[in-house]
């Protein structure tokens, strides 16, 4: 590698050259330290014959370590000011693409079956973009593609969300639909100075791996009724619980059946537990 783009003086260099300034509406804080970003690229590699899909490159701090270490890169860019950059930036790498589009209108079992199709592993990386960090997780998540893993950034606070444990004020409806979906193991914590420009908050990186899902769930139902249970977080689950199933008795008898205190809130219960009163009432029907 020549010079790594992450540092505070490369830069402000390559913004100054191509008369560039970040754009607050597409989430651009550009990382500035190469120890994060060679960090990211090292845990989202995880084969030799990696593909690594990158999300918004912007001027490429990430993306050139990730051409370091993968087989090949593909990027997806929604800013049309920046191809010609990366062309620049990025001019000494073969196994880089860089695609311009939104990548919340890409057909993402389509670019993924593409590289399976050749024998590679897909693995997803980014410094995600943070007003729709959400939304680009869940398209991944419901995309139902064979990835490998996601290791990406986000604000902190959401982060916290995704992984948090039972018991906890993070721990939400979020949390049980992705805990459900995929293993999250928490790989970093990034303060926000190490970015540019400087955001107001702290970021953390997670990785996401698939489980298993479980044979004959209704996954929609299932995360209906997780959400209902979390509707009003300080009432018991008895009464979000009963809203959902229109009355009472009902609502008590399978919390019942379930070995679930109808005092309990929502935010006490296990993903396992959630698992067990949907089985209940799907046996009931
Ligand atoms: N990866 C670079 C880094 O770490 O320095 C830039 C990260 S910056 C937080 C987010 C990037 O995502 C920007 O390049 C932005 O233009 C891009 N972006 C924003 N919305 C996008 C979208 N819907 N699809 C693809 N890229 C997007």
């Amino acid at each position: 590698m020549k010079k790594p783009i992450a540092t505070p003086s490369r830069t402000k260099e390559i913004l100054e050259t191509h008369d560039l300034f970040a754009k607050k509406n597409y989430g651009q804080n550009f990382l500035t330290e190469p120890s994060v970003v060679e960090k990211i690229a090292r845990s989202a590699i995880v084969s030799d014959h990696c593909v690594v899909f990158e999300i918004g490159p912007g001027i490429g701090a990430l993306t050139q370590y990730l051409c370091e270490y993968a087989k090949e890169v593909v990027c997806f860019e929604i800013d049309e000011r920046l191809p010609h950059v990366l062309a620049d930036t990025l001019s000494e790498y073969t196994n880089v693409s860089v695609v311009l589009q939104d990548f919340l209108t890409i057909d993402l079992r389509e670019w993924v079956n593409r590289y399976r199709e050749k024998g590679m592993d897909v693995v997803i990386a980014a410094n995600l973009p943070y007003y729709i960090t959400t939304p680009i997780l869940f398209k991944i998540f419901e995309s139902n593609a064979d990835i490998a893993a996601i290791t990406v950034m986000m604000q902190k606070e959401v982060a916290d969300r995704f992984h948090a444990k039972v018991n906890t004020k993070e721990y939400n409806a979020l949390s049980i639909i992705t805990q459900y979906r995929c293993d999250v193991r928490a790989v970093m914590k990034v303060p926000k100075n190490v970015f540019h420009p400087k955001p107001n908050v702290d970021s953390a990186v997670l990785q996401f791996t698939f489980r298993k899902h479980y044979a004959n769930l209704k996954e929609e139902s299932f995360f209906a009724m997780v959400k209902a249970c979390f509707k009003q977080r300080r009432k018991t689950i008895l009464n979000n619980f009963q809203e959902y199933c229109s009355d009472k008795e009902t609502a008590k008898a399978y919390l019942e059946k379930a070995d679930i205190d109808a005092k309990r809130r929502a935010e006490s219960l296990t993903l396992d537990e959630f698992l067990h009163l949907y089985e209940v009432m799907q046996d009931d029907r």
